[in-house]
């Protein structure tokens, strides 16, 4: 069933406006990182999670995943911006945040917070899941389409 999906149309366009593209991205991400911060900042009372935020660490030997939790998020909200935090096992800088794929629920790493000191392209902002395929923000605005807004 997912041979035939379509999201990927974006990267076949010209030069003409990869600067606003850009622009636009990096506002839409400012504005998604603003939003998870008030998103989890304010999540006192736990009852469905919204949102869960789940780091990952790359080192090849440690590998260890973890989910820092509505409190600890509060007292070190910098976690959310930080391109690399600290393992909690292996006590590397080597910690990266996942992102949830709102559509099957699985976690992975975009492309992005894996380099996240490459160039801001459109390829490089895309963030595709790799286990169902789905380009998120693509995802999420046909959702916000389907809601009226
Ligand atoms: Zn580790
Ligand atoms: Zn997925």
């Amino acid at each position: 069933m997912l041979g035939n999906v379509d999201f990927g149309r974006s990267s076949g366009g010209g030069k003409k406006s990869d600067k606003l593209i850009l622009a636009a991205v990096a506002v839409a991400a400012a504005g998604a990182v603003g939003l998870l911060i008030a998103a989890v900042l304010s999540d006192d009372k736990v009852e469905e999670t919204p949102w869960v935020v789940r780091f990952q660490c790359l080192d090849v030997t440690c590998g260890h995943e973890w989910e820092p939790g509505a409190a600890q998020l509060k007292a070190d909200p910098e976690m959310l911006l930080s391109p690399r935090v600290r393992c909690p096992r292996c006590k590397g800088m080597t910690g990266v945040q996942m992102t949830q794929c709102p559509r099957c629920k699985r976690f992975f790493v975009s492309a992005r917070r894996l380099n996240p000191d490459a160039p801001f392209t459109p390829e490089m902002m895309k963030n595709v899941c790799p286990h169902c395929n789905t380009d998120i923000m693509q995802w999420q605005k046909e959702q916000r389409e389907k809601k009226g807004r």
